[in-house]
C-alpha cells in the first residue's frame, strides 16, 4: 500500500510531545462545568463565552423547527437547500450587524475561506497578520493570490510592506479582531487607516467577539468604530452563538459575488434549519440580555489582573481569552494534568496552533463562571507555580 511512511510521521509527532489525544466530553458545557474522560471538572476550554450552547431557549428552537421542517437541508443553498429558517438567520444577522445582506455557510472556516478567495485572486495581494486563524491562512492559500505577512498587529511592518510590496492587483488587509490564542485586539483603526491611503480592502473575522463587544454585540469593529471602513465582517454561529455554522456580512453586492463564487457556499449542503432557528434564538438572548457579556467581561477583567498581580506571563491578552504562557511544550502539558488534579480543565496549547517554545495553557472564560469557580482557578494555578519553585 506503500503507507509505511505514515507511521514514521505518527512517530514523529509523538516524540515531539506534539501527539494528539481526543477527549470524549460526556456532559454538556452547562453552569462551567463540564464532564470528560469520566471526571467533572471546572471548564475552562470552551468558546461558549455567553453560555448558549445548552440554554433551552436554543434546545427547544431546534426541537420545534426540526418537527416541523425536519432535520437535513437536502442540498446545497442554490440548488433546494436554502429554506425558510436560513432566509430568516441571514435577514436578522444582517439586521443585528447593521450591514446590507448576510450569507451563511456550514462554519466559520468555510466563510474565511471563500470570503477571502472570492475578494482576491492570482495578480492580486492579500496583507495578513502573522497570527491569523488557520482558516484565513488557508483562505490566503486558496485564493492563488500573493501573500505578505505582517509581524503581529505590527502597523509599522504592514505600512512598510504596503509601501515596497505591490503587484498592481487589488489589495487586501485581513486580520482576526480578536487573537484566539493570545487574547489581543487588532489595531483596527490604524488599519484602515492604512488601507484608506493605499486603496486595499479590509476584512475582519470576528469570530471571538461576535455577540460580545460593541454598543450592540456586533464585537470589536463596533467597539473600536470602524464598521463602516470594512469591506467584509466574517462571524461564526459555533462560539458566543452556542450552536454550528458561519457567515458573512457586507453590502449587498459583496453578499451576490459570495454566492456566485464562494464554493464552500456553493458546493456544501446548507446547516439543518433547526440550527439556523436556534441561532435566532441566540441572536434574541444576545439582544435581550447584555448582562451576560457585561458579566463575561467584569470575569475577565478581574482574572487578568490577579494572575497578572501573581506574575503569571499573560502576553498580551485584553480579553476574556487568557493565555498563561510557559514555553515548553512539555511543560504545557504537565500543568494541564496538574490543574486536572485540582478539578480544573484548562486545555494545553501547542505548536502548530502556537509558535514553537511558547507553548501555553488558554484559559477561555465564559458568562456563567461563578465567582467560586474563577477563585479556583486562581488558587490553584499559584498552587502549581508555588510548587514549581
Ligand atoms: C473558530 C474560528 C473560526 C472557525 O469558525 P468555525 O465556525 O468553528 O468553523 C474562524 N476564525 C477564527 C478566528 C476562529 O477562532
Amino acid at each position: 500500500m506503500n503507507i509505511e511512511w505514515i507511521e514514521q510521521e505518527l512517530r514523529r509527532l509523538r516524540e515531539a510531545n506534539l501527539f494528539r489525544k481526543v477527549r470524549v466530553r460526556q456532559s454538556p458545557h452547562v453552569g462551567g462545568l463540564i464532564q470528560v474522560d469520566s471526571r467533572n471538572l471546572i471548564d475552562f476550554s470552551s468558546n461558549d463565552y455567553l453560555a448558549l450552547a445548552a440554554d433551552e431557549r436554543l434546545i427547544e428552537a431546534a426541537f420545534h423547527t426540526a418537527r416541523q421542517v425536519g432535520w437535513g437541508s437536502g442540498a446545497s443553498p442554490l440548488v433546494s437547500g436554502n429554506g425558510v429558517w436560513h432566509q430568516r438567520l441571514e435577514s436578522e444577522l444582517a439586521n443585528f450587524e447593521g450591514q446590507k445582506a448576510a450569507l451563511l455557510f456550514s462554519s466559520g472556516f468555510a466563510a474565511n475561506l471563500s470570503t477571502i478567495a472570492t475578494l482576491v485572486g492570482a495578480g492580486d495581494r492579500i496583507f495578513s497578520d502573522q497570527w491569523n486563524h488557520a482558516s484565513i491562512i488557508d483562505g490566503c492559500r486558496l485564493s492563488g493570490a500573493a501573500i505578505s505577512i505582517y509581524r503581529h498587529c505590527d502597523i509599522d511592518h504592514l505600512s512598510q510592506l504596503l509601501e515596497t510590496e505591490t503587484n498592481g492587483g487589488r489589495k487586501l488587509i485581513v486580520t482576526d479582531s480578536l487573537f484566539s490564542m493570545d487574547g489581543d485586539f487588532a489595531p483596527l483603526g490604524k488599519l484602515c487607516d492604512l488601507a484608506e491611503k493605499h486603496g486595499a480592502m479590509v476584512m475582519v473575522d470576528e469570530a471571538h467577539a461576535t455577540g460580545i463587544y460593541g454598543r450592540s454585540g456586533r464585537g470589536l469593529c463596533e467597539a473600536l468604530g470602524v464598521e463602516d471602513r470594512v469591506s467584509a465582517k466574517v462571524g461564526t454561529l459555533s462560539k458566543a452563538f452556542g450552536g454550528s455554522g458561519g457567515f458573512v456580512v457586507g453590502n449587498q453586492s459583496l453578499i451576490d459575488l459570495v454566492r456566485h463564487r464562494g464554493r464552500a457556499y456553493m458546493f456544501s449542503t446548507a446547516i439543518p434549519e433547526a440550527c439556523a432557528a436556534s441561532s435566532l434564538a441566540a441572536l434574541e438572548i444576545i439582544d435581550s440580555e447584555p448582562e451576560r457579556r457585561f458579566q463575561l467581561l467584569d470575569s475577565a477583567r478581574n482574572i487578568c489582573e490577579q494572575l497578572r498581580t501573581a506574575n503569571f506571563n499573560l502576553g498580551t491578552s485584553a480579553s476574556y481569552i487568557i493565555p498563561v504562557i510557559v514555553g515548553a511544550e512539555q511543560t504545557a502539558i504537565e500543568w494541564s494534568k496538574r490543574l486536572l488534579e485540582f478539578g480544573v480543565f484548562v486545555p494545553a496549547i501547542r505548536p502548530p496552533t502556537v509558535p514553537l517554545g511558547s507553548s501555553r495553557l488558554r484559559i477561555s472564560l465564559n458568562a456563567s463562571h461563578s465567582a467560586s469557580q474563577l477563585n479556583h482557578l486562581v488558587e490553584s494555578l499559584i498552587s502549581l507555580q508555588a510548587a514549581k519553585r
